[in-house]
């Protein structure tokens, strides 16, 4: 058994996070560096290592995650100005943490197109 990454250990309570945003299929919680005013993690709490680990089974699940950061980019007031969602998936496009998560990013105005 691989070791737990840190967001399964998050979602475990192993460890703490500044959550924002709590159900029986998702967690949000800040990112602990953040790179725009607003920054949360919208994670699943299955154990899905990245989008490539999505399958058939997990239609209603990634529904269900976009609208959670649909009502948070209304509830931070980032709606009405945009934000971005980001995915970052593997070793080229920047993904560090082996726990499908997506980046909701707001409160700033963001440059395209990223590094
Ligand atoms: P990625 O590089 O797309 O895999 O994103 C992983 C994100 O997790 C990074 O933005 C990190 O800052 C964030 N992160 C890592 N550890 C923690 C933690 N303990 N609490 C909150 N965010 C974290």
């Amino acid at each position: 058994m691989p070791d737990k990454t840190i967001f399964k250990r998050i979602i475990d309570g192993e460890i703490p996070a500044d959550v924002v945003y709590d159900d029986e299929l998702c967690l949000a919680f800040r990112d602990i560096n953040p790179q725009a005013p607003t920054h949360i993690l919208v994670i699943p709490k299955k154990e899905i290592a990245s989008v490539n680990g999505l399958t058939d089974a997990d239609q209603a699940l990634v529904g269900h995650l976009y609208l959670v950061i649909v009502r948070l980019a209304k509830d931070y007031d980032l709606a009405a100005t945009g934000y971005r969602v980001v995915v970052n998936t593997g070793t080229h496009g920047g993904q560090t943490v082996d726990h499908l998560h997506f980046h909701l990013l707001g409160g700033r105005s963001l440059q395209w197109p990223p590094g």
